[in-house]
């Protein structure tokens, strides 16, 4: 059962703000992922802040420089089937229809994709553990199957969005706009690493609302994600890989290797990158960037499984997007 709170639909950002400034208030926007740890009791509010009516923070805008706004209500499903995101930034396209179901993906909003709560079972279930201010992470010596390989500790989570790695390999940024004022943060740096702090998962203060996402021009450079699950259904990434890549002729001039399933995080493997720059990517090079993203990998008793399924997802996907015919 949901424990009581109240409930207040804003009619302005600023409104919105101002409502999320007091202590208990949760803000809500297609709510699919809010109502589930409520219900659930991972966190209880006292207020809900709903944005869902705020319209300016919807729909998909092309910029004079060639590139793109997605306001952070934008659906999943508008971002997946946008005809401009499909040809300029395929990896997006791709990562948004990965996700869920399409009844989620009708009301999923990219931002609230962004903002979501990590999937671990222990941290969703009756567990007290480091990231609800505990003392100890249950998957170091419990089921960790699905858990981090990279980046782990002291909490070993895997970030559970499709949408961010492919918005950190397009090198995107989000507008944040809060009780003091407005900033702007690439995506990269918008998730937290559990080492730098297990009880949250992104930058935003107390207050702050994501309003937009903004992609600069993808300059023809090739985009893809994909994602491997454990079933041919709605199900979070085992292992997922975004990339971009520009060639000049048919060599590497810029790469983004960025994982998804891997870390805590939306995981860029500069190693793989720094592989591939100035090469034409053949087999040996896909492999040996493959090699390159998995060399740090430290993973738990149950999830050792996870590297050679990254390695062979990253070599396919190299191969697949450097094809020329
Ligand atoms: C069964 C199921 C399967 C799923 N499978 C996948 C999957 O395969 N891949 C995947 O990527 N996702 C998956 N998801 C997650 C789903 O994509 C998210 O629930 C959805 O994107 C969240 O969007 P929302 O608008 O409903 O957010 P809400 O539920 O409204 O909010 C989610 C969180 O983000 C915060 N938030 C939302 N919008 C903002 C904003 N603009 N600024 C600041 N904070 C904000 C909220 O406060 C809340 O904490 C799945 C979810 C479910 C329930």
């Amino acid at each position: 059962m949901l424990t009581n709170f109240s409930y207040v639909r804003p009619k302005s950002l600023k409104e919105a703000v101002k409502a999320l400034a007091s202590g208990g208030a949760g803000l809500h926007a297609g709510g699919t992922d809010l109502l589930g740890c409520l219900r659930d009791h991972v966190f209880d509010i006292k207020k809900m802040v709903s944005i869902s009516g705020l319209k300016e923070l919807e729909g998909i805008r092309t910029t004079a420089d060639g590139g793109l706004r997605i306001g952070a209500l934008t659906t999943i499903t508008h971002v997946a089937e946008s005809a401009f995101v499909k040809e300029r930034y395929a990896g997006l396209a791709q990562a948004a229809e990965a996700v869920a179901s399409p009844q989620l993906r009708n009301q999923g909003t990219i931002g609230g994709n962004l903002c979501q709560k990590p999937r671990c079972w222990y941290y969703r279930g009756e567990f007290r553990c480091l990231r609800k201010s505990g003392q100890k992470c249950f998957a170091v010596s419990g089921e960790n199957q699905y858990h981090c390989i990279l980046g782990g500790g002291p909490c070993f989570i895997v970030h559970p969005s499709d949408t961010a790695p492919a918005l950190v390999a397009l090198d995107a940024s989000v507008r944040i706009v809060g009780p003091k004022g407005t900033r702007s943060v690439a995506v990269e740096k918008f998730h937290v690493l559990p080492g730098a702090d297990a009880r949250r998962e992104t930058v935003l203060g107390p207050g702050e609302i994501v309003t937009e996402i903004v992609l600069p021009p993808a300059q023809g450079a090739r985009s893809s994600y994909r994602k491997v699950r454990d079933r041919a259904a709605w199900d979070f990434a085992l292992a997922g890989v975004a990339l971009a890549i520009q060639l000049s002729g048919d060599v590497v001039s810029r790469a983004r290797v960025v994982l998804s399933g891997a870390a805590p995080i939306p995981w860029r493997s500069l190693e793989a990158e720094q592989v591939l720059i100035g090469q034409k990517v053949d087999g040996t090079v896909a492999s040996k960037a493959a090699e390159a993203a998995l060399r740090n990998a430290q993973p738990l008793a149950q999830n050792g499984y996870k590297v050679p399924l990254f390695r062979g997802l990253i070599e396919e996907e190299l191969a697949a997007i450097t094809r020329t015919t």
